[in-house]
């Protein structure tokens, strides 16, 4: 299945975690982002189109300024991003230049890619800079986003990434060899592939106690939600690997493999899903739930039992059960305001084209 799967990818996106780049000492480590520069160079000469997702910026600074731990005040983060960022990137540059290669640095805030236009615009320079043969390098510009609107972690950034352009896949090189079945046990094994992200598998991962990282399992699961969901393959394998890129993109069984549902998500409802902050909540009964799922209808206001926040018309609300599960998003055709006072209408909440199933 791996090789019929990824057998056409042309564009790739790869996460590199803090772990894979710097040493114990918390300093970048240049044979090992070495090595991995050297795969990205061999794909990008064979003609496919790479973009990486660095984190490592906190780490690296950090050890430049001889913090022990990851400070707690969100400026020490931000100073300590700042400083390891460009020191991360004058390494990149440095072994791209080895073999002809181009970088560009991209720094974004989840505002970038939630604003419709800038969305746009980031895609656009994304795809122009893949065009002129150049591999652009990603993180979030952890200098100046501000906490609570962060996108959280670089796992989730790449999924984005990969959603945003879109690409035919993306991994995740991390210090472990993939989603890890009965962990710290001695039948302890890794999984060959995910078909259904359920509450078992979630239950496998867990969060990170180190001391630079941040994210863990959990947060590489839920990267994984938003690839399936836009069909997008994700691998999750070891960084310290050699050849591990080449041999995912031969078919090996290298990693754990997500499995992407069937047929791609458009654009605009990849933008829908997975771009917002949610604004505010609609609730909705069963029978309306139905019809939205399995009927593909749009949301009628006899459906709503009540909704949450303050949104405006073309806002993102979370569509939700009656319990406050969340099971799809979409595009208020009406203020939270004008809801109330139109409970009894006939027209759209969110119209079905504005509507996605999670
Ligand atoms: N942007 C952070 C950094 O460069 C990393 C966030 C993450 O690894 O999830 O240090």
């Amino acid at each position: 299945m791996r090789t019929e799967l990824l057998k056409d990818v042309r564009r790739l996106v790869v996460k590199l975690g803090t772990g894979v780049l710097t040493d114990g000492g918390k300093q970048p480590d240049p044979a090992q982002m070495g090595q991995l520069v050297a795969q990205f160079a061999a794909l990008r000469q064979a003609g496919r189109e790479i973009v990486l997702v660095t984190s490592g910026a906190v780490g690296a600074g950090m050890g430049v300024l001889g913090y022990e731990k990851r400070p707690a005040e969100t400026c020490e983060q931000q100073a300590c991003a700042a400083v390891g960022q460009s020191r991360l990137m004058t390494i990149y540059e440095k072994l791209f230049s080895e073999f002809g290669l181009h970088v560009a640095q991209v720094l974004v805030t989840h505002d970038d890619l939630q604003d419709k236009e800038r969305h746009r615009n980031a895609r656009n320079t994304l795809l122009t800079l893949l065009k002129r043969g150049v591999v652009p390098i990603i993180n979030e510009n952890d200098a100046v986003s501000i906490t609570e609107l962060k996108f959280g972690d670089n796992d989730k950034l790449s999924a984005l990434v990969a959603a945003l352009l879109p690409a035919d896949l993306l991994v995740i090189l991390t210090t472990v060899d993939g989603v890890i079945e009965h962990f710290g046990k001695p039948h302890a094994r890794t999984l060959a592939s995910v078909a259904v992200i359920d509450k078992t598998l979630e239950g496998m991962a867990g969060g990170t106690d180190s001391a630079t990282a941040v994210g863990g399992m959990k947060s590489k699961i839920a990267a994984a939600r938003i690839t399936v969901r836009s069909g997008i393959p994700l691998v999750i394998a070891s960084g310290r690997k050699k050849n591990v890129l080449a041999q995912i993109l031969a078919g090996a069984e290298e990693g754990t493999l997500f499995v992407p549902q069937l047929g791609q998500l458009r654009g605009h409802k990849r933008w829908i899903a997975f771009f917002h902050h949610a604004k505010g909540k609609v609730c909705v009964d069963a029978g309306a739930k139905e019809a939205l799922v399995s009927r593909g209808r749009s949301l009628l206001p006899p459906g709503v039992v009540r909704c949450e926040g303050e949104f405006g018309v073309g806002d993102v609300v979370s569509i939700c059960d009656e319990d406050g599960g969340e099971f799809a998003r979409g595009l208020a055709g009406f203020s939270a305001a004008e809801l109330q006072a139109r409970l009894q209408s006939r027209d759209e909440v969110v119209h079905r084209d504005n509507l996605v199933i999670l």
